[in-house]
């Protein structure tokens, strides 16, 4: 393929787990992708060692000012970089004329913006960060419907029922069954849960995450905020949206049709195989990992999630119910409380209890703008404070 056909990447997120992933399938697969703009929160020396070795990278931004000040200073940097700042330089990079498809792994609601931004300059955007679809779900999906520009789904769940439904009108899908491997707690006694510490939640079983996506599966708060993600960007009704306990996260969902066939999508656990369809689509190529290897004993498992033991699954599904500012409420408080436990300023149990009370103060309501979730989210934040 000769140099200009290739697909022009924008990273949001770069130093991330995502995108630490993301790079690998890029190097892989020189002849297709090319690395033209990189972004983080503040760690600069990181970015300045992909930029030195992604030569097509000419423009970076830091979110930190004091970050952004280093690395200005900074003799890291290969020449030819200019450098941006704050939410401006992500949203510069997001409407990057070069690039093609922008990749948001920002963690938390950060990247919301610069996802609309991309969206609405026509560029494609692959999507890992799940909480700006459940704060702003509404408003992505018309950007994107505006601008014809597409939405792939990088969460592997998400991209699984993507590659299932291709091909088949929404109208014969019965529903989706998202697998969750359960989590660093799922076979833990209920009473032992009080006394979780955070070196046990950051524990996976499968995958290797960010910290705090990390706590949200051992809550299921992932899951739950991905039910809400699938329903929102695959258009289906509350009622068809499922999860399913799956421990060996090989499945990774698995979309039913109104006939009663099911197609589901297998691969490792392992976040390369949905990055690079999201980054290659509509083309396939050879993959990073290596794929399953069907000559040995290989079992799969399926149990139905016991929401006794994960309450902040429920309460998703309570939110999604309601709609309108439901989510984005359910979505800051979490975000609020998942830190406040990682600081070590809450006990793992006060999660859930944090989330639930947020959700009391409010009823729901259909925002009309952005600006309206954007004042939701910073009131559930408040709110979800003042709780500890
Ligand atoms: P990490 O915590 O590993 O990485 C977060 C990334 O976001 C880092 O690059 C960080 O920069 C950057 N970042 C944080 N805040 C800002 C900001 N204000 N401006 C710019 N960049 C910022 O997270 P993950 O990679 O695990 O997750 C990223 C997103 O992808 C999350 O929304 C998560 O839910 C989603 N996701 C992740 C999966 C996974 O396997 N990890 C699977 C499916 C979805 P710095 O390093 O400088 O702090
Ligand atoms: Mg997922």
């Amino acid at each position: 393929m000769p140099a200009s056909s290739r697909k022009r990447i924008v990273l949001l997120g770069a130093t991330g787990s995502i995108g630490e992933n993301a790079l690998r399938v890029i190097a892989a697969h020189p002849d297709k992708l090319e690395l033209v703009g990189i972004a983080a929160h503040s760690r600069h020396a990181r970015l300045a060692e992909i930029a030195r070795a992604h030569p097509g990278v000419h423009h970076v931004a830091l979110f930190d000012d004091a970050a952004y000040a280093d690395a200005k200073t900074s003799e890291a940097f290969p020449t030819g970089i200019t450098l941006y700042r704050g939410l401006e330089g992500l949203n510069f990079l997001a409407r990057l004329p070069e690039a093609d498809t922008v990749l948001v792994a920002v963690v938390g609601t950060t990247g919301l913006e610069p996802a609309i931004t991309a969206l609405a300059a026509g560029k494609n955007l692959a999507l890992a960060s799940k909480e700006i679809l459940v704060l702003a779900g509404k408003f992505i999906m018309a950007a994107a419907r505006a601008s014809g520009a597409k939405i792939l789904p990088v969460d592997s769940e998400h991209n699984a029922v993507f590659q299932c439904i291709q091909g088949h009108p929404l109208a014969d899908v019965s529903r989706i069954i998202l697998t969750a491997s359960g989590g660093a707690f799922r076979d833990w006694p209920v009473e032992k849960l009080a006394h979780v510490t955070v070196v046990d939640a950051l524990k996976h079983p499968n995958w290797s995450m960010g910290p705090k996506i990390t706590v949200d599966s051992a809550t299921l708060a992932n899951k739950g905020l991905e039910l809400i993600e699938a329903q929102c960007l695959f258009g289906l009704r509350a009622d068809q949206c499922h999860t399913v306990i799956h421990p060996q996260s090989i499945v990774h969902a698995l979309v039913e049709f109104t006939d009663g066939a099911m197609l589901a999508q297998l691969c490792p656990p392992s976040m390369t195989f949905p990055i690079q369809h999201a980054l290659l689509h509509p083309a396939r190529a050879a993959g990073v990992d290596a794929p399953l290897d069907l000559t040995k004993l290989l079992s799969l498992e399926f149990r139905p999630v016991n929401e006794a033991r994960f309450p902040l699954l429920r309460l998703a599904r309570e939110a999604m119910n309601a709609g309108g500012s439901a989510p984005a409420i359910y979505n800051a408080a979490n975000e609020i409380a998942v830190a406040a436990f990682l600081a070590g300023k809450i006990p793992f149990l006060a999660i859930p209890l944090i989330v639930d009370n947020t959700l009391q103060t409010h009823t729901s309501f259909e925002p009309a703008d952005l600006a309206a979730v954007l004042a939701v989210d910073a009131e559930a934040r408040r709110i979800a404070s003042s709780q500890f």
